[in-house]
């Protein structure tokens, strides 16, 4: 998502540009009446914009998405309980639920429509300085020459380990449950977001044909109460959901094949180096409670174009460090901040002492009753604060 996303931001550049991918970057025909892709994103405002100037959002509005205009979080082993709406900033939604295929092959059906370079089941290998090009070569032998590589290539980035680009890394001790679920009451549009004892679980709108009744649902949880669930039958599986959600949106009818995710959070020490940048989640990977990952991509990509663009109209050497720490300076402070606000967050509310929970559910009943504080939250939400680049300016 993240690498499509800036090689059409560099698209009229000029700039020779070769997107490669392990995959073979091919888009299927879109079934609306196909069951749920489990992996969904719950894509910001911010990125909205980025994707509507990159000639993307039509093809995901065509497909399939689903707007929510309210969240409500709460404390599973208390009464502290929050509630945010897009009315409250005057927005018409707080952001969307779009299954990441759907991102994808939007993407994909406007990169094919441009004339970038695509090369498709490239699986890089291995990559080494050559001069002051970079060297690469793809599992099927084929070799390329390169004087700027940027890593778009995920959590698990080759790039960043064959370049050997430190990272600080550390388990949430968490694995995420992922699938979509069928209940007996309507989602009315919000991302409901419960804290239990074991980890966040949240319930996101999905929308088919105009029903209100499906959601994704993203259950951390504990890596042994994680196998726990994952080895129940579909029945047992709806029962322990809907007690686990306290049964907010009634019965759980149906549920879609369960995915199991480890979570772990990754922050590269550096997204830049000679000939080098990293972007999304090969740069940090970030708990997925906040719904934030790709939404930091998107930004990430946008800011990098921005800042290639410029240098290039100045005519600077764009694999240069110098430039490319421009990069940097402007993505990191913000991806770090996030980051530690998630891990905060995590932490406040796996702790289990009296006071920490008296704590955070009279917190949570405090903001709830200041509309001013629950307006900047919403508003960092929808991505209309900090430094945007050009691309996801309103
Ligand atoms: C359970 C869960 C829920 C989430 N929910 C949200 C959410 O609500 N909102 C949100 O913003 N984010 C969410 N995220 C995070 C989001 O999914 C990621 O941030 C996003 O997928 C990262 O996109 P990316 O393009 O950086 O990497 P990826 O999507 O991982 O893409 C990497 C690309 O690199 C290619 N590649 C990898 N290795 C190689 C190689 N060696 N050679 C060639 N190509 C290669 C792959 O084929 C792929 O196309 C969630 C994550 C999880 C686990």
């Amino acid at each position: 998502m993240v690498g499509s996303a800036l090689a059409l931001a560099l698209q009229d550049s000029g700039l020779e540009v070769l997107l490669l991918d392990g995959s073979p970057l091919s888009v299927k025909p879109f079934d609306h009446q196909a069951a749920f892709e489990p992996r969904v994103s719950a894509l910001s405002a911010a990125s909205q914009r980025i994707l509507e100037r990159l000639g993307v959002w039509d093809g995901i509005a065509k497909r399939r998405s689903s707007p929510y205009t309210d969240m409500q979080v709460w404390d599973g082993s208390g009464t502290g309980e929050i509630h945010f709406s897009a009315a409250s900033v005057h927005a018409e939604a707080l952001g969307h639920i779009v299954e990441n295929r759907v991102v994808q092959d939007a993407l994909l059906d406007r990169l094919h429509d441009c004339d970038l370079g695509m090369l498709a089941n490239a699986r890089l290998e291995q990559m080494r300085r050559s001069g002051d090009d970079w060297l690469l070569t793809l599992a099927d032998g084929r070799t390329l020459r390169a004087p700027l590589v940027i890593a778009a290539d995920g959590a698990n980035s080759a790039v960043r380990r064959l370049t050997g680009v430190a990272t600080r890394e550390w388990d949430y001790l968490h694995h995420a449950i992922v699938t979509s679920v069928r209940c007996a009451k309507p989602h009315q549009m919000t991302a409901w977001q419960r804290f239990t004892d074991n980890g966040p679980l949240a319930f996101l709108p999905l929308e088919r044909d105009g029903q209100h009744d499906w959601c994704s649902i993203v259950w951390s949880t504990t890596p042994s109460e994680a196998e726990r669930v994952m080895a129940m039958n579909d029945e047992a599986f709806c029962k322990a959901l809907e007690r686990a959600f306290e049964g907010r949106l009634g019965e759980v009818l149906n549920a879609d094949p369960r995915l199991c995710v480890p979570l772990r959070q990754r922050h590269a020490k550096r997204y830049v180096a000679e000939g080098l940048a990293l972007i999304g989640d090969a740069a940090h990977t970030i708990h997925p409670l906040a719904g934030q990952g790709v939404n930091l991509g998107f930004l990430d990509a946008a800011v990098l174009a921005e800042v290639l663009l410029q240098a290039d109209a100045r005519g600077e050497r764009l694999a240069d460090v110098k430039v490319l720490s421009r990069y940097e300076r402007r993505r990191m402070p913000h991806n770090l901040a996030l980051m530690a606000a998630m891990e905060g967050f995590e932490r406040l509310f796996q702790a289990d002492p009296l006071p920490v929970r008296w704590l955070r559910n009279t917190g949570l009943k405090m903001v709830e009753k200041m509309p001013e504080a629950k307006a900047l939250f919403v508003r960092e939400a929808l991505g209309l604060t900090g430094d945007l680049p050009a691309l996801a300016k309103p």
